[in-house]
This record gives C-alpha cells, sequence and structure tokens, in this order.
C-alpha cells in the first residue's frame, strides 16, 4: 500500500529519490508478518519508513541528491538505517533534499525540487524536503532527517509535520555522508511528538564507529509525554520577535504562547544577543568543513568521474566540476577562502568564537527558564524559486535555527497554524541539553 501510494504521487511531488524495489519491501513485510505471528515481531515490524537520501543503504542507491554520486550504491548500513531496520522498519525509499544538505528549499537537488503537498506552487522546506512532503503526503508515517542548520526543523515547519533534532552527539552519525561534521545530526520526521518520541527511542544510542557520539544510559523519550506543564517556565528570546519576522508567523506564535499559559505554563522574556551573528558564524564554519568533507569526492575512489581527461589533476577538475552543483561549489569556495592562510584568524577563528558566545547565551537564557519558544523561519512556506537566485536570502531565512545547532543544543518544529493562504506554520521548541523528553511532551500538549 506504501509503495502504491508513493508512486501514484511522486511524479507530482518528486519526493523521492529512489523508491525501494518492490520485491525486497515485499519480502521484508512478510518477514515482519511471520514474526508476529510468531510472537517475536520487533516493535515496529512492517512498519513503512522513507531514509532521507544522505543515509547510507546497503545495496540502494545514496546519492545526497548530487550528480557526484548518481549511480553510488550504499557499500552497508548507516547506524541509524540499521537500528531502524533490527527496529522492524521496512526501508520504502530514498527521499530527495538538496544537494548533501546544503540549501532550505529542496531547490539545490540534481533530482529537481520537491514540491509541497499542501501547495504545489510552494517549496516544502530543507534540506530534509523530502522526508518532510513524504510524511506530509500521508505516503509515510515517518522519515529520517538530519540537521546541520535547520534541515529538520524548517522543512517540518514549512509541510505542517512535527520533527526534532536532538542534542549533538545523540544520533550516530555513522553512515550519514558528511555536510559539517561538528554540526551534522539526525533526527525524526513524523505527523506528532509522540511518533518522534518513538523513533527517536529506535534512532538513539551511543555508537563507537562515531568520534563524538555521547556514551549515555538510553532513554525513553516518551517518559515525559502527559505531564502537566503547571509551572513550566517559557522563554521568549527578545532577539527573535524584531522587524524581520512575518506577521503571520508572529500570530502563530503569540497563539501558542496563549495556550502554554492555558496550560499553566509562565512566561519570561529572555535575552539571546548574538543571535544576528549566528549567519555569519555558520556561513564560515558549515562550509569550512564542507570544503574539508568534499574533498573525498576525487574521481578517484567513488562519484562520478569525467570520461575524458589529460592528467590527474584534469581528472579531478573535470569530475568535480561535473559532479558538483551550484551551491555545493560555492560552499567549497567559501570554505576553502576562510581556512586559508591569512584569512584563517580573520574569518575561522573569529567564527569559532561566535560560536562560543551563541552557547554562552543559551546558558544564561536557561538559568530563567525551561525552555524556549520562538518562530522556526522568518515566513511561511516561498513561492518556488522565489529565492532561487539570491543564495544570501536564502541564508537568512536560516536566523531562527542555525545557532540551536552551534550550541549543540536539542530543538524541534511543531505545526502551529496556517497562514492566510493555507501553509502551514511551524514553531520552534528549543531545550537544554539531553532535554529532548521535555520538548516532545510540550509539543505532545498540542496533538
Ligand atoms: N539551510 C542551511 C544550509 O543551507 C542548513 C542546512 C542543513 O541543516 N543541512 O546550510
Amino acid at each position: 500500500d506504501a509503495l502504491d501510494r508513493i508512486e501514484r504521487a511522486n511524479p507530482a511531488l518528486n519526493a523521492f529519490i529512489t523508491i525501494a524495489d518492490r520485491d525486497v519491501a515485499l519480502a521484508a513485510a512478510r518477514a515482519a508478518d511471520a514474526a508476529r505471528a510468531a510472537g517475536q515481531a520487533p516493535r515496529f515490524a512492517g512498519i513503512p519508513l522513507a531514509h532521507k537520501d544522505l543515509f547510507v543503504t546497503e545495496g540502494m542507491k545514496t546519492s545526497c541528491a548530487s550528480r557526484m554520486l548518481d549511480t553510488f550504491i550504499g557499500p552497508y548500513d548507516a547506524a541509524v538505517v540499521s537500528r531502524c531496520k533490527q527496529a522492524g522498519f521496512v526501508t520504502v525509499g530514498k527521499t530527495n533534499m538538496d544537494e548533501f544538505a546544503m540549501g532550505s528549499s529542496n531547490e539545490n537537488s540534481f533530482y529537481g525540487p520537491v514540491r509541497n503537498p499542501w501547495d504545489h506552487g510552494a517549496v516544502p522546506g530543507g534540506s530534509s524536503g523530502g522526508s518532510a512532503a513524504a510524511v506530509a503526503a500521508r505516503l509515510v508515517p515517518v522519515a529520517t532527517g538530519t540537521d546541520t542548520g535547520g534541515s529538520i526543523r524548517q522543512p517540518a515547519s514549512f509541510c505542517g509535520i512535527t520533527g526534532i533534532k536532538p542534542t549533538y552527539g545523540v544520533v550516530s552519525r555513522y553512515g550519514m555522508v558528511a555536510f559539517a561534521s561538528s554540526l551534522d545530526q539526525g533526527g525524526p520526521m513524523a505527523q506528532t511528538a509522540e511518533d518522534c518520541a518513538l523513533m527517536l527511542n529506535v534512532m538513539a544510542g551511543f555508537d563507537e564507529r562515531d568520534s563524538t557520539s555521547l556514551d549515555r544510559p538510553a532513554e525513553d523519550y516518551t517518559r515525559e509525554l502527559g505531564q502537566s506543564l503547571a509551572g513550566l517556565k517559557v522563554g521568549l528570546p527578545r532577539e527573535f520577535f524584531t522587524d524581520g519576522l512575518d506577521a503571520e508567523v508572529a500570530r502563530v506564535v503569540d497563539a501558542t504562547v496563549a495556550e502554554l499559559k492555558r496550560l499553566g505554563a509562565s512566561i519570561v522574556e529572555v535575552s539571546l544577543p548574538k543571535t544576528e551573528l549566528s549567519i555569519p558564524a555558520y556561513y564560515v564554519i558549515a562550509p569550512a568543513e564542507a570544503s574539508s568533507n568534499l574533498s573525498r569526492y576525487d574521481g578517484v575512489r567513488y562519484g562520478h568521474r569525467a570520461a575524458e581527461y589529460r592528467d590527474l589533476t584534469d581528472m579531478y577538475e573535470k569530475s568535480r566540476a561535473e559532479g558538483f552543483g551550484a551551491e555545493v561549489k560555492r560552499r567549497i569556495l567559501m570554505g576553502t577562502y576562510v581556512l586559508s592562510h591569512g584569512y584563517y584568524d580573520a574569518y575561522y577563528l573569529q567564527a569559532q568564537k561566535i560560536r562560543r558566545l551563541l552557547a554562552d547565551d543559551f546558558r544564561a537564557a536557561f538559568a530563567q527558564c525551561d525552555v524556549i519558544l520562538g518562530p522556526v523561519a522568518p515566513t511561511p512556506a516561498w513561492n518556488l524559486g522565489e529565492k532561487g537566485d539570491d543564495p544570501v536570502a536564502m541564508y537568512l531565512a536560516d536566523i531562527y535555527t542555525l545557532a540551536v545547532n552551534l550550541a549543540g543544543l536539542p530543538g524541534m518544529s511543531m505545526p502551529a497554524g496556517f497562514s492566510a493562504s493555507g501553509r502551514p506554520i511551524g514553531v520552534q521548541l528549543i531545550g537544554n541539553y539531553f532535554r529532548e523528553a521535555q520538548l516532545l511532551n510540550v509539543a505532545h500538549q498540542f496533538q
């Protein structure tokens, strides 16, 4: 049924880059049925699941929406993929995304843009736009995403679903194609906070194959669901409610605040004074790390190789020129520039200092409140093509999500309303380190 739905919907949505082989998926589903009949089924036996196409999947194409990896078949399963298999999920496909997860609209894909299921003229958000659209269109109940600077939260908001980026280090990055390793984090995208909690139980856990994975006791992320919000202190950062915020988004955040008060929460104003600096800091650090991570695509070991070349250098140049799209090249240029001798101190080191100050801002804010509430993005989903030739306008739209990654904190998006034109608007909840269960409970009260 899931495969039928995907095959019917995908020509219009373009949410999937790869749809699973029917025989392979049906065999997995039948094995789940047999295990259930024998009373040995894992908890999620037979539930269809889609993975963002940057999780490596054994025997299945993993393209990262890049021409560079258009023919790459995963030789093993990412940690997240094997954990999901063990829990019984059946992989029904790999979802579209911005190339190498660089973007906020899913328009930077070698396979073309994804359409927002609510309005085919709107972007679904990015970079996990295919996963968000697949869940929003009810093609799968749950999908995986990754978030380096907002890529789970912003498409969740634009598509009216729920998504959570956990504390950095909670979900293993083993087998996740690297964009900016100190910021990348996987997480679930689903209809509800409860489904996200159940899915995070599956995805999270220590993994010695990821050197930044945190060795902590396993948690049940559903454990706080249903707890009263009486006495919860919700912080509203002053800097999130300035001129740049669209009135319709502000209205939706206000309505959420009113409902939180009704549920017994108290509201406090907090300050995140360095918020504006998160854009330049992120757009130095993320491209710097990306330029290093993407140096592995040299046409030798794997990925696209130019058909004709004179010598080794010519082969590198042609392969990379043909394999990478425009935004990826822009990031490699920016990253290489800020890391180069003479500019390193002025850009990269400065950005790292700002990164520390942004984390300090959050520490001060969390001394005054339990969770932070704000917008996910300054506007509802924009029109396809609207920001196509203006990369800086696209970067500026990341203002509310980037600092969360730079500080390594958990953040989530929950559906909260609609624009006058019927486009979904989510609100963002930011928690202190390892307070995912608390965030999920707050969102759960609205569902
Ligand atoms: N929009 C941001 C960028 O383009 C974040 C992307 C992400 O979280 N992967 O880098």
